[in-house]
């Protein structure tokens, strides 16, 4: 009986206890506003991350798994609500990334890359990118094709593993529905009167303090904006259509495709044996056509995209065709076997949706007391498939730093520490941001010589195997 009711107690205490910290109602409620003016203090914390997109709600999982960091007060705050609340959807999300290897070892350290393939997932062996005007072309692959080459999967499914895992770790508090509106930050000279940390003012009134505040908040990050850190950005004149389609005919459906057309690249990035996922980056106008148009045409139009030979250069497709015959006989080891892409039956009804892309990048990643990750650091157009991971390569660089930090005792707002992730993740992810840049000015033109230099570059790549082994390699870092 005493038995029972004392293992009534530590359930009852458990219970209360995972209502302060994760219940957004019970943890609010004993600081509230009111309350907080009551004991006149707000809560520090350690860590306090803002924005729970996936790459926020990794970092805060990354730190949750951190043997180092087990005694620090970590707090994430997200407007939206929580994920794993809803059941997943039957249909998939017209949402996805394509994820490398390198990202998905990273979910793996703490145990949410299991829930991906729990839930829905596709890998794929295989990617062919090739040029409209000319069909030159280069695949990747990995030798043998058995290993992956990278996984398809939805963001909705990336954000629902993620949270699980950090509610099984119990070591964040979660805030959802929480905006912060405001950061107020220490003054340097002046630290012997004021408060050396940063105070964070949520939209209900309450505020908190930490040592170090990450700014996970997406591209108009107001983190970045308040810590008047600069930002180097760019609209594109496109936006990306994204839509679920139904293959005509179910196949093995592992390779990622993609074509670039003088509008814009479009890709499909297969989701299981007969759907895929697409993604068309086009001009606003053509793009808010394709929404408008019925299902019937939108699907022509994406068919014919992936096979129309409108923008075909016959003088080009004959240096083009010479310079493979050449290349052929000196390696023949080298070329790749041409694919045909699937044809498009249906799409999903209300899948259709459009996104407008732009490029940004912070002149600094960090500065006292602050760290921007993910697309609050750099937004790149989504041709290459990088951001998410970009983000996911800051999550591990920085975890990492902060584990570090917290071993030899030092303050984890310090710059000492933070300049190191910076330098280490501006020099990865600005050379991949130059050519991602580089790539969607270069396919965006018709001119005969631009189009025959990018085509017999692109084919010369195809054949030179390490090259194409140390693009991949770096990608994946
Ligand atoms: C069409 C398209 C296709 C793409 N495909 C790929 C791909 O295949 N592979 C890939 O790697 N990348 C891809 N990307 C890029 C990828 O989607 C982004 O890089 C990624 O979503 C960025 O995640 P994030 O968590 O940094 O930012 P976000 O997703 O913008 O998340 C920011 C979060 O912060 C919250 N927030 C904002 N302000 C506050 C505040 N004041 N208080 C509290 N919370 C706040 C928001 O609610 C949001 O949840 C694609 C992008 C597009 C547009």
């Amino acid at each position: 009986m005493v038995a029972w009711r004392a293992a009534g107690l530590v359930r009852g205490f458990r219970a209360q206890r995972r209502t302060w910290l994760l219940g957004s109602s019970g943890w609010r409620a004993c600081s509230s506003a009111r309350e907080q003016r009551a004991s006149g203090a707000p809560d520090l914390y350690d860590v306090v991350i803002s924005g729970g997109g996936m790459v926020g709600t990794a970092m805060a999982c990354a730190l949750a798994y951190e043997q180092n960091l087990s005694g620090k007060r970590i707090l994430l705050l997200e407007v939206g609500n929580k994920k794993t609340d809803e059941k997943l959807p039957e249909l998939h999300s017209n949402r996805v990334s394509a994820l490398t290897p390198g990202s998905a070892a990273l979910l793996d350290r703490f145990g949410a890359w299991d829930h991906i393939c729990n839930m829905r997932y596709k890998p794929f062996k295989r990617m062919q990118v090739w040029d409209e005007c000319s069909d030159a072309m280069i695949t990747f692959d990995k030798a043998d094709l058995l290993e992956d080459m990278g996984f398809i999967v939805e963001n909705d499914v990336i954000l629902r593993a993620l949270s699980m895992q950090l509610a099984a770790a119990d070591r964040v508090h979660v805030l959802y529905r929480s905006r912060a509106v405001n950061y107020t930050w220490p003054v340097p000279d002046q630290l012997c009167n004021s408060k050396p940390w940063v105070q964070v003012e949520l939209a209900d009134g309450s505020k908190v303090e930490t040592k170090l505040l990450i700014g996970a908040d997406g591209p108009n990050s107001m983190v970045r904006q308040s810590a008047n850190i600069q930002n180097v950005q760019w609209k594109y004149d496109q936006s990306a259509v994204v839509a679920t389609l139904h293959l005509a005919e179910p196949t093995d459906n592992n390779v990622a495709w993609q074509r670039f057309l003088v509008t814009g690249p479009i890709a499909m990035l297969p989701l299981s044996d007969n759907l895929s996922s697409l993604v068309w980056s086009t001009s606003h106008q053509h793009a808010s056509d394709l929404l408008s148009v019925d299902e019937e045409t939108f699907v022509d139009a994406i068919n014919s995209a992936f096979w129309s030979n409108e923008n075909h250069s016959e003088f080009v497709a004959t240096a083009n065709s010479m310079f493979k015959r050449a290349f052929t006989y000196l390696m023949p080891s080298g070329m790749s076997v041409r694919q045909l892409p699937p044809s498009v039956a249906r799409i999903d009804p209300e899948s259709r949706a459009m996104f407008p892309l732009g490029l940004g990048h912070a002149t600094k990643y960090v500065g006292s007391r602050v760290a921007l990750i993910g697309d609050a650091a750099h937004r790149v157009h989504p041709l290459a498939g990088q951001g998410v991971n970009l983000g996911f390569g800051d999550v591990a660089c920085l975890s990492q730093n902060l584990s570090e930090a917290a071993f030899n005792g030092k303050d984890l707002g310090s710059l000492e520490h933070l300049n190191a992730f910076e330098t280490e993740r501006q020099s990865h992810n600005l050379p991949i941001m130059a050519a991602i840049d580089l790539l969607k000015k270069l396919y965006t033109t018709k001119s005969t010589p631009v189009v025959l230099l990018r085509s017999l570059g692109l084919q010369a790549t195809n054949v030179l195997a390490p090259v194409k082994e140390q693009i991949m390699a770096f990608v994946n870092k």
